[in-house]
């Protein structure tokens, strides 16, 4: 990568565009802290240009009268584009967010069966016909796209995050306006230059980019229909007020503090790789971080040695660098975040099996894998989401006690359960309050399954054939048959 800042332009209606004040802001490389890039700062006005060009779009050209057959065969194109492309959108979002560059090509690589499952999925959605409870009359239900989609993703995985929303949306027949994240709007970018190439009428996808009064004035734009937004639990509350002044739709993908819950009966090698991926991989910044160890009292030293050894031989470095295992913090605003919570812990009385602070061998953002025992389950590190390679553990003397201590927090979004008794694997999955747990495995998600939050961790569900649902209204048909006149003053 030359030292060259690409200057970048926004994607409204098909066409390349400044922001009407020319403003612009600068993409960093966590990384090298080099300023690679520049996106435009959208405003108030360019907002509105987008969800025009997107309304237009979607009321009178190509798209509104497009059979979803036809929507599926651009669908399918896409994910072949995606596919072909992969590499270098990976190598866009490494370069912004600093994740490895490995882990952002398995996301860019695997975003194509997004692609592919809606493709097949458009002309699936049916309607149905109600019988009715009157002979003169035929009734039936239409679903219909909702229209406007406008998304406001984070920056720990934009284009995928993109994906799960895009993708159900286009197969629904509705039109899209995204705002990535002003730290890693340029993977978004690159990846709408794919929408001309495969041959999508103009304005059916729009790029703004800003921060986050770009994404304000997109979520009180009163031409969008709805609002599909992934980041924390502050801005989804903020988003979801904004959208409820003009009764917009909304699903948020929220924050988590998820637990691995570990009986004594687990596969203890396993459960320490499970741990380690839950909070090391992505350097512990993904929404389902692994962040609250619980493990039974009887194997928690047997098992936290284990993971502090694997923590220990972590690689630390270049994210473009194939034997790379954890990349520096995103930004030096999350960097700061992280070690002020560190701080804080060590202040009350906190015990750091290893790590706690800045790596002392890397220049930049890098943080050390950290596993904090002697936790009040009140304390700070203990209950908020750190989004950084940090793990808090906590013991459990029974299984009801594991599902209080897991079920203790204001999140629900996912838990691992490490057990080799597959009636205990169930039977605790059951009593979780989290909208995904998995059974002796940790962060695997697939277009086909439902992700999302209980409790503050979301709203809606994404993925799986009924994530189309929330792109479409219901709409019920009545049909007179005997054309009867009936009185005007009574229903029916
Ligand atoms: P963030 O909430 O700061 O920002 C997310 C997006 O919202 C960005 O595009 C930002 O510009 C925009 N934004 C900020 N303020 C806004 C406002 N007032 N109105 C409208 N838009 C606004 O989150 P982040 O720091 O980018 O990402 C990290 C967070 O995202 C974590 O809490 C993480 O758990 C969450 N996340 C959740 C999932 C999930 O699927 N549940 C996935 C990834 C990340």
């Amino acid at each position: 990568m030359s030292n060259e800042q690409v200057n970048y332009q926004m994607y409204i209606g098909g066409e390349w565009v400044s922001a009407e004040s020319e403003r612009n802001l600068v993409s960093t490389n966590p990384y090298t802290g080099d300023d690679w890039a520049t996106v435009p700062d959208a405003q108030v006005a360019d907002v509105d240009k987008a969800v025009t060009a997107a309304r237009e779009a979607f009321e009178h050209g190509e798209w509104s009268s497009m059979s979803a057959k036809d929507r599926g065969a651009l669908l399918r194109k896409m994910g072949d584009l995606v596919g072909e492309n992969a590499e270098h959108l990976g190598r866009m979002e490494s370069l912004d967010n600093g994740k490895l560059y490995r882990e952002m090509l398995a996301q860019t690589t695997y975003l194509q069966e997004w692609f592919y499952y809606f493709a097949g999925a458009a002309d699936k959605l049916q309607g149905a016909t109600i019988p009715s409870e009157r002979p003169n009359f035929f009734i039936y239900t239409r679903p219909e796209p909702v229209g406007v989609v406008a998304a406001i993703t984070p920056w720990n995985s934009p284009v995928l995050l993109l994906g799960f929303k895009l993708a159900p949306a286009l197969a629904a027949g509705c039109t899209f306006v995204v705002k990535p994240s002003e730290h890693t709007s340029v993977s978004t970018l690159e990846f709408a230059k794919l929408f001309d190439k495969a041959g999508f009428p103009k304005g059916v996808f729009n790029v703004i980019t800003g921060g986050p009064d770009t994404g304000n004035a997109l979520a009180n734009n009163h031409g969008v229909d709805k609002i599909a937004f992934t980041g924390s639990t502050k801005t989804g509350i903020s988003v979801a007020k904004a959208a409820a002044e003009h009764v917009g739709r909304v699903s948020l993908e929220l924050g988590g503090k998820s637990p691995n819950i570990v009986f004594a009966d687990a596969d203890l090698k396993a459960a320490a790789n499970g741990v380690i991926a839950g909070i090391f991989g992505a350097t512990g910044q993904t929404c389902m971080a692994g962040s609250r160890l619980l493990v039974h009292e009887s194997v928690k030293d047997e098992l936290v040695d284990l993971i502090a050894t694997r923590a220990a031989t972590i690689v630390m470095g270049d994210p473009m660098d194939p034997a790379t295992e954890m990349g520096p913090m995103a930004t030096g605003q999350q960097f700061d975040k992280v070690l002020g919570m560190l701080k804080r812990a060590k202040e009350q009385g906190a015990t750091f099996v290893t790590g706690g602070g800045k790596s002392a061998a890397h220049d930049g953002y890098f943080i050390e894998p950290t596993i904090i025992t002697d936790i009040d389950p009140e304390m700070e590190i203990g209950k908020d989401e750190i989004f950084g390679p940090v793990l808090s553990v906590f013991t459990f003397d029974s299984e009801e006690d594991a599902i209080a201590k897991a079920n203790d927090t204001r999140y629900g979004l996912a838990a691992g359960v490490w057990t080799l008794s597959g009636q205990r694997g169930h039977r605790v999955a059951h009593k979780l309050r989290a909208g995904t747990v998995w059974i002796n495995a940790y962060r695997v998600v697939s277009p086909n399954t439902p992700f999302g939050g209980f409790k503050e961790s979301g709203l809606g569900r994404e993925n799986g054939f009924d994530a189309m649902k929330q792109y479409t209204e219901n709409k019920s048909v009545w049909v007179e048959l005997d054309g009867a006149t009936r009185d005007p003053f009574s229903i029916g």
